[in-house]
């Protein structure tokens, strides 16, 4: 039942292919060796609307569907991982469409789809990222508003972002998700962090002193915040699979181009059996990843029951998938995978956070196992 690209996304993903082809592939290397965001790559996604693809055509995006949105994330991240990231968090602001009110999503959603605006969230803090239910950023109620203090650590656009979706506690067991703009008065960033991978994708703390907001700031129930990122965390999961299984998949067709260029003992490398054993396991992490993610995006799409499980197998499935295809797209690459002159060595370095992020794998597993133990009573 839930399979497959029709036509039509065949069509798009030729596109965005192209796209990236044209596009990202001529400033990849030069933005992770110069650690510089992807502005040319950024304003290019711009002029085809692609920052809007999951957003309603009546707000300014193009009502793209789940498949679409990993297709599209796929596709960049197949050339580019860092510039792959700082488009598709552009759709972080789903969550004003989901839970805000008309109003808000007047104000802020065409600022991202019509006007180049870009996203942030942040949720991890200094002291974890994995116990999100311990984070100790404070909305404090005041008068016509909430006044909020905290500090958000690793957070992808920060600095570089216009508007901030924040994950604050607004009571002892409550949480509320805020919209805060980069001019708000109170706010400030860390220093860049230096990175072992997707240097192109600005990363830094977020400092929040005294940062008031007026009531139109939060979004929906201020105590319900938990319960929206949740929700949110399920179909951002599906986006970083995504970008992990792009960052697989370029990786595989280095190894494949290069294994046939390479010769060694009077033959490309390619004929060796060994070679194309390590080959065919590749394609098959590639190959069974995406078929997991398309399972897991169609059933985000149609709010399957169990869609949040399949999101998190997905996500380890092509995060893992990433991890292993790139390292050995570089043995594969011999010596010359391990210079910065040849693609593969970005990519095994940009597939290490897709481990990491967005739930560690180590997470996910707990929870997909919560889930089948759960599915038995
Ligand atoms: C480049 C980059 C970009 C990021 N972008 C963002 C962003 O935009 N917004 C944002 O909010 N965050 C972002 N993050 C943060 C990321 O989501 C966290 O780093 C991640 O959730 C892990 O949190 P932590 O680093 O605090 O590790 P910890 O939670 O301290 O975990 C450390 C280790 O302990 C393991 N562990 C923890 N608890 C358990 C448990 N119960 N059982 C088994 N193992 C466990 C973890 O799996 C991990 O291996 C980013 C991180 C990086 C590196």
């Amino acid at each position: 039942m839930y399979i497959a690209e029709n036509s039509i996304h065949d069509e798009f993903r030729g596109m965005i292919r192209r796209f990236a082809r044209d596009k990202l592939l001529p400033f990849a290397a030069e933005i992770d060796r110069d650690k510089r965001p992807p502005v040319e790559g950024f304003a290019a996604a711009a002029e085809l609307g692609l920052q809007g693809l999951p957003y309603p055509e009546r707000l300014g995006g193009q009502d793209g569907d789940m498949l679409s949105q990993s297709i599209m994330v796929e596709e960049l991240a197949r050339v580019c991982a860092s510039t792959s990231l700082t488009i598709s968090s552009c759709w972080i602001m789903m969550a004003v469409v989901d839970f805000g009110t008309a109003q808000q999503q007047q104000d802020i959603v065409p600022q991202i789809t019509r006007d180049g605006g870009k996203c942030a969230w942040g949720l991890t803090e200094p002291k974890g990222g994995s116990d999100l239910m311990a984070a100790a950023t404070r909305a404090e109620k005041g008068d016509g508003g909430w006044v909020l203090n905290g500090t958000k650590r690793f957070i992808t656009n920060g600095g570089w972002a216009d508007w901030y979706l924040i994950f604050a506690r607004t009571s002892e067991k409550g949480f509320g998700l805020f919209l805060v703009n980069k001019q708000d008065a109170g706010v400030s960033f860390g220093a860049p962090e230096r990175k072992m991978g997707m240097r192109g994708s600005p990363t830094s703390d977020v400092i929040l002193e005294d940062v008031f907001l007026p009531d139109d700031r939060l979004l929906g129930d201020p105590a319900k915040g938990a319960a929206y990122i949740v929700e949110e965390l399920t179909r951002s999961r599906i986006h970083m699979a995504s970008h992990a299984l792009g960052i697989a998949a370029g990786a595989l067709e280095e190894a494949v181009s290069y294994t046939e260029d390479r010769s060694q003992f009077g033959q490309p490398i390619s004929r060796f059996q060994m070679v194309r054993g390590m080959v065919a396991d590749m394609a098959i992490r590639v190959e069974s990843a995406r078929a997991l993610l398309h399972r897991a995006a169609m059933m985000v799409q149609d709010n399957h029951p169990d869609a949040k499980m399949q999101a998190s197998i997905a996500k380890v499935a092509c995060s893992d998938a990433a991890m292993a295809v790139t390292t050995d797209a570089v043995q594969l690459h011999g010596g010359y995978g391990y210079l910065e002159d040849y693609p593969v060595e970005r990519m095994m370095r940009d597939a290490k956070v897709t481990q990491i992020w967005e739930g560690t794998n180590q997470i996910q597993r707990l929870m997909i196992a919560k889930e089948v133990y759960d599915a038995r009573r």
